[in-house]
């Protein structure tokens, strides 16, 4: 099965590197479908959910925007921040959803709402990514139980 190698980086750490046979992201451009040996091209990747497709199945990984370089051999997606489903902290995801809509909710002259709604949709997005994550069957934390 034909492969190419995705790599998600943040400024703090390697998040993912693997070699994949199929790999879907969110663009400036619309939904982009990735297979070895796509032509080059570079796009701003919108926050959401990236779905990987390995040999053995499928896993999801968060980013909260960013960067994306495709190359034949290798694409590079370049975040600000961002999680292999299974490093998502689902109690943290959940705080954080209850204190920004909260803070929607409340909406006093302190609060910032683009700020409360970005923070909201990172949490979301977050427990989304478990959750699909969960029904595929946690491909990325079975091929490195390391991490
Ligand atoms: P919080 O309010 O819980 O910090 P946040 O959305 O403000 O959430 P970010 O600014 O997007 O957090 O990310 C800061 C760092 O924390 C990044 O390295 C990100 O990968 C990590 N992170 C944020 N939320 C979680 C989570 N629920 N599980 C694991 N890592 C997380």
């Amino acid at each position: 099965m034909s492969t190419v190698l995705f790599e998600v980086v943040t400024p703090e750490r390697t998040v993912l590197s693997e070699q994949v046979t199929m790999v879907f992201v969110h663009t400036g451009g619309g939904e982009l479908g990735i297979l070895p040996r796509h032509a080059p091209l570079a796009a701003t990747v919108k926050p959401g959910i990236v779905r990987v497709r390995l040999p053995e199945g499928e896993d999801y990984v968060h980013v909260t925007g960013g960067f994306l370089e495709v190359l034949p051999e290798r694409v590079t997606l370049l975040a600000n921040a961002a999680e292999v489903a299974h490093e998502i902290d689902v109690e943290r995801a959940q705080r954080a959803k209850e204190r920004a809509e909260k803070r929607l909710a409340q909406r006093t002259d302190d609060v910032d709402v683009r700020r409360a709604e970005a923070a909201l949709q990172r949490a979301l997005r977050r427990l989304e990514a478990v959750e699909l994550s969960g029904r595929a069957g946690q491909i990325l934390r079975q091929r490195s139980p390391q991490r």
